[in-house]
């Protein structure tokens, strides 16, 4: 059944779109993208927090007439037949992890995630690193679908079994506040889709990773001093803001 929609103002939302046998802007960039050079990026760059200056954290959602633009998600999933794609490894999310990436977009990390991102560490499930989406200025992407663990945080541990992994990108020319809108509105969806509270929205730092326990500062653009502290605090209450808002005005699809 579909939702009805409370508000009255627009058009109903397009939230999916797919990449891939698709034309127009978006695939435009794609095939762009697709001709540029990927080597540099290798995983533990990708994950560093990276020199980014911190960010300053919107205290307001946007006005709903403006969320459609939020709520679209492209959709850029790594292909089956990789073995760093594991759909037998199901998913019910019970946290949000977010991250930043230094550098790069939205559509490069789509890529980059389809030809293989690999983890240098021993320890990984299947040699590379992976995560469900990345948010920039501009678009959100989607790598897998939330019914499928990745490979973003601890291993073995809960942060991989039990969230999905939400990717900032923080590198030069994005702008904070366009990302940090797009993306608690992702984190917002998600909440209400999986009826994850507040507390259970947490940075990568807050998982340690085995075997010895070390915690990366990340997303190192919302902590400070590499924990989580005031800014955090901003992100989550802009997530919760959002969240609220969804209640009242837009009833989504489920992210898939
Ligand atoms: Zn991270």
């Amino acid at each position: 059944m579909k939702p009805a929609l409370v508000m009255n103002d627009s058009a109903p939302m397009a939230p999916r779109r797919r990449l891939l046998n698709r034309s127009g802007p978006a695939a435009a960039l794609l095939l762009a993208s697709s001709v540029l050079p990927l080597r540099p990026l290798q995983a533990a760059q990708a994950a560093s927090p990276g020199a980014a200056a911190p960010w300053e954290v919107p205290g307001e959602p946007l006005p709903p007439m403006r969320w459609s633009a939020l709520a679209l998600i492209d959709e850029l999933l790594i292909p089956l037949d990789r073995p760093w794609r594991q759909p037998q490894r199901t998913l019910v999310p019970r946290h949000i992890t977010v991250h930043s990436l230094s550098q790069g977009d939205a559509l490069m990390h789509g890529q980059v995630l389809m030809r293989g991102l690999r983890s240098e560490d021993p320890n990984s499930r299947t040699g590379y690193v992976s995560w469900h989406f990345t948010v920039d200025a501009n678009r959100v992407v989607q790598h897998l679908p939330v019914n499928e663990q990745a490979d973003h945080a601890d291993f073995q541990g809960p942060g991989n079994r039990e969230s999905v992994a939400v990717e900032m990108a923080a590198g030069e020319g994005m702008t904070p506040a366009q990302v940090l809108h797009r993306s608690a509105f992702l984190v917002a969806r998600l909440m209400r889709q999986h009826d994850i509270p507040a507390a259970r929205v947490v940075p990568h730092q807050h998982w340690p990773r085995p075997p010895e326990g070390a915690r990366k500062a990340c997303p190192s653009v919302l902590l400070e001093g590499g924990v989580p502290a005031e800014r955090w605090r901003r992100f989550v209450a802009l997530a919760q803001a959002y969240r609220s808002g969804l209640d009242k005005y837009r009833p989504l699809p489920p992210i898939i």
